[in-house]
Order: C-alpha cells, then sequence, then structure tokens
C-alpha cells in the first residue's frame, strides 16, 4: 500500500450497504491511521424493500439517510449519490465518463470496487459497476479521454490500485479484528436491510473468519488487488 503517506481512497458501489457488508472493517481500520475514504453510490437502492406498501421514492430516500449514517460511523468524509435506478445499471459510455469525472474530481490513490468478473454472480449492477469502474481508472488518467472535463482545476488522475471485494480470487487480506465491532455498528444503520436478516453479528463473524482462514487471520475482509501501471 501507499507506505508511511495518507492516501486517498474512494469507493464506488452498486447500493447502499455494499461497501458495509465487504469492506468497512477495512475502511475504519483506514481512517484510524489518517487515510480519507469517500463513497460513490451509483444507485440509492430504490428496488431494496419486501413491503407491498413501499415506493421506490421512499426507500431510496430511507436507503440515502441509512448510507449517510453507517458513513459518518465509520468517518467516511464524503458520499456522492449518482441515483441511476436500482438493477438498472449498464456498463455504458455515459456511464464510464461520469465515474472518469468523479475519479478526476476526487483525485483517489486508491479505488474499491465490485468484482465485475466474480463466477455466477447474479445481480447485474455489481457486475456493471465493477466493469466500469475499471474502464474509468483507465480513462481518468489519460487527457486524451474526455478532453471537455479538464478545466477548473481538473486534471487527469492516475489511480494506484484498484481493490475489489468480494473477489472471485483473492490475492489481498486486511486483519478486521480491531475493527470488527465498528463495522457492525456501521452495517446496522442499514436499518431497511440487515433487520430481516437473523444473526447478523454471526453471520459476519463467518464471514470475516472464512475470508481470513487462507491467512491465519482470525477475522478479514479479503480483495483482489490491482496494480494500477
Ligand atoms: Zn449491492
Amino acid at each position: 500500500m501507499a507506505g508511511a503517506e495518507h492516501k486517498r481512497v474512494l469507493a464506488i458501489m452498486a447500493h447502499p450497504d455494499d461497501c458495509e457488508f465487504t469492506s468497512a472493517g477495512t475502511f475504519a481500520k483506514w481512517i484510524a491511521q489518517g487515510d480519507t475514504v469517500e463513497y460513490v453510490l451509483c444507485t440509492s437502492g430504490d428496488k431494496g424493500s419486501l413491503d407491498p406498501d413501499m415506493t421506490s421514492e421512499r426507500i431510496a430516500a430511507i436507503r440515502e439517510q441509512e448510507q449517510l449514517e453507517a458513513a459518518k460511523e465509520l468517518g467516511v468524509s464524503h458520499c456522492i449519490f449518482l441515483r441511476y435506478r436500482d438493477g438498472e445499471l449498464e456498463v455504458t459510455l455515459k456511464f464510464r465518463e461520469e465515474l472518469a469525472l468523479v475519479i478526476r474530481q476526487r483525485k483517489p490513490d486508491v479505488v474499491v470496487t465490485h468484482d465485475g468478473w466474480r463466477h455466477y454472480a447474479i445481480h447485474p449492477d455489481h457486475r456493471a459497476v465493477g466493469f466500469t469502474t475499471m474502464d474509468a481508472v483507465a480513462a481518468a488518467r489519460d487527457h486524451l479521454y474526455y478532453p471537455h472535463q479538464l478545466k477548473d482545476g481538473i486534471t487527469p488522475q492516475r489511480v494506484k490500485e484498484v481493490l475489489l471485494f468480494g473477489p472471485q480470487e483473492p490475492n489481498f487480506w486486511v486483519d478486521i479484528s480491531d475493527t470488527f465491532e465498528k463495522k457492525l455498528a456501521a452495517l446496522s444503520k442499514h436499518k431497511s436491510q440487515v433487520a430481516r436478516i437473523e444473526n447478523l453479528r454471526e453471520r459476519i463473524q463467518n464471514l470475516a473468519a472464512t475470508w481470513g482462514q487462507a491467512q491465519n487471520l482470525p477475522l478479514a475482509e479479503a480483495f483482489r488487488r490491482i496494480e494500477v501501471r
């Protein structure tokens, strides 16, 4: 990672709660070390309710508020809501351009996102965000991509590395033993999603223990780390 220097991290996710399930222990650890973590929410999760009386507008507003509370719990310093429609994200040039602009504006050293290559993953948004974020990382660094963006202090941004969470083939693990409770506290802010999950603590603990097994870590989060050249 970035050594003794504090790094800027931008997490680009499909839905509110994606990062709390997969990466919050890591983010809490980095923030405690002085790093800056910011979130981009591509959708506001407007299909994420089992309540027949719920509307997309209401659940989106609820989930944005829950995400802001979870971010505050972790010390995430900024949340950007792009408000694409839940379940309808596609790998498009327009989406790539929008994410490239956010990367150029926020200037992260590290981008964290979904693993678009994960086998047999059902959710289309996770694939679309994973692939489009990689494409945007490539576009953000070269000045001939979207030259109209390069004004008012916006310059090309060379991201140093990408971490894919929930990866098909992890190659990077973070010990979250010290930040597990923080992760759980942040995840618990997503009440509309986690209230229906029985034994939340046990499930999250088992998952972290499983991720950690490969490296003899008691509790871990796992990523695919890709160096950007
Ligand atoms: Zn999701």
